[in-house]
């Protein structure tokens, strides 16, 4: 048998998911991010769950090949761009496009031969990790417009440091930066992630490129992906293995972390940081137990993790337990856990099994 821990991806939800971004930039189109296999939801389930979508966004060439090897003829963008003159005729041959940031890849492409690669050129516009900077724009522009190794659309991106502060001033100076540096040039606009595609309808422009949003998680701190309308891509679970009584004074688990404050039931889950759930966890953050929660006592291990049974008299051995999903949302214990729910998704190993429902 093997190991009950298991990951559903739930693709009505992505699908759902996908209608909000639609709905909240109903003047753009859609590009999902696939990028880290997905969020970690798996890359060809994720891409065959949304193929409504209108573009993808990957991080690699070798994506876009299992893109395609799923059967999808999707436009698709490598985000981070080429990094090797031998991506170049895999990118035509697999009719991806790609982001150029640097000059570095200018070179590249302007040495190459084989025909046309659509490029998307990225601005700096304040986050300061791709791009060019502002005053490179208009050169950068004109050597991509001359290149007959460069498809004759051009489209203008750039990338939010904290659109996640949708009260704060930096979201606004980079969309202000951005149109600045690109004014007079022709060419679809993108600047949108998941935070501004619901908090900064300004931003939409031509093509908005939500990522997060789709697997039902929120950025913004304090919120969870429900409270906009999100529902959840992935429900990690896995069931009860044993259930104990420990004697008052009893300590649980590695270093002995909890101590029974009097004779009571301990569970023992099948799921630990080897199947990907987070070994630093506040105290008593909570797993459903049959659908109610239940903290999670002293450390959790690398196969198994023990929980509190004393509001479950009724639990038995095999009983179902969720760590994040439906009724539990990933934002809430990824903040347990001092991290994004993004983090948590994407790692969940390889040992879960993963189905579709
Ligand atoms: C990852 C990524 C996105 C999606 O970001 P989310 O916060 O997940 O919506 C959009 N654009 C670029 C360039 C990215 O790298």
């Amino acid at each position: 048998m093997p190991r009950p821990a298991s990951a559903l991806i739930h693709a009505d939800n992505l699908r759902h998911n996908l209608g909000v971004a639609r709905a909240s930039a109903p003047a753009a189109r859609v590009m999902a991010v696939i990028k880290a296999d997905g969020y970690g939801h798996g890359l060809e389930r994720v891409a065959r769950s949304l193929r409504s979508a209108d573009l993808f966004g990957v991080a690699s060439v070798d994506d876009v090949r299992r893109v395609r090897a799923a059967g999808l003829d999707h436009p698709v963008l490598v985000l981070s761009g080429f990094d090797s003159p031998e991506d170049l005729p895999l990118l035509r041959q697999l009719g991806a496009a790609t982001v150029v940031h640097s000059p570095h890849q200018l070179d590249m492409l302007e040495a190459s031969q084989g025909g046309p690669i659509d490029c998307w050129l990225k601005v700096d516009s304040g986050m300061h990790r791709l791009g060019f900077a502002p005053g490179q724009v208009a050169e950068a522009h004109a050597r991509l417009a001359r290149s007959p190794q460069v498809g004759s659309e051009i489209t203008l991106m750039t990338h939010f440091a904290s659109s996640d502060e949708f009260a704060g001033v930096e979201t606004a100076n980079q969309m202000r930066v951005f149109e600045q540096a690109t004014a007079g040039l022709p060419g679809p606009r993108s600047l949108a992630n998941s935070a501004a595609v619901l908090g900064w309808p300004r931003s939409h422009g031509d093509i908005v490129r939500p990522g997060g949003m789709l697997y039902g998680m929120s950025m913004v701190a304090g919120t969870t992906g429900a409270d906009f309308g999100l529902r959840p891509g992935m429900t990690l679970g896995s069931r009860l293995l044993a259930v104990n009584t420990v004697a008052k004074g009893g300590c649980v688990g590695y270093a002995g972390a909890w101590q029974c404050p009097e004779d009571m039931p301990v569970g023992v889950v099948a799921l630990g940081y080897g199947d990907g759930y987070p070994r630093l966890v506040a105290a008593s953050t909570p797993v459903l137990l049959n659908g109610r929660p239940a903290p999670i006592i002293g450390r959790v291990s690398m196969d198994l993790m023990t929980i509190d049974l004393r509001g479950h008299p009724e639990a038995r051995p095999g009983d179902p337990v969720v760590a994040w999903g439906e009724g539990l949302p990933v934002d809430a214990v990824a903040a347990a856990a001092g991290t994004i729910g993004y983090e948590l998704t994407c790692s969940v190993t390889s040992r879960v099994l993963f189905s579709e429902d």
